[in-house]
């Protein structure tokens, strides 16, 4: 008898999006450094609603009412991009 053997694709992919979210953050941070300049809604993948119940309201970068301390642009409260970090308790 054999047992058809099974691949293991998934967890590569998964490891890919994780280095693809590094290198964002690794573009927001050095944007930061040089000054005030921000980055791109487009590049940090900003939306206008929330994502899996995490938002910008409850993001340590929010700025109220509507910005953010690293992505340029009008944020809404009720947004998220990929550089989303929540506040501490
Ligand atoms: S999730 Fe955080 S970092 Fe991203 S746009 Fe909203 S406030 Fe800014």
């Amino acid at each position: 008898m054999h047992e058809p053997s099974h691949g293991s694709r998934r967890r590569f992919l998964r490891t890919g999006l994780t280095l693809v979210a590094g290198s964002v953050l690794a573009t927001a941070a050095r944007a930061q450094d040089s000054g005030d300049s921000k980055v791109e809604q487009s590049v940090v993948q900003y939306q206008t609603s929330p994502k899996d119940g995490a938002k910008c309201s409850g993001c340590v970068n929010f700025v109220a009412p509507n910005a953010c301390k690293v992505v340029a642009g009008n944020i809404s409260p009720e947004g998220w991009c990929v550089a989303y970090a929540p506040k501490g308790s």
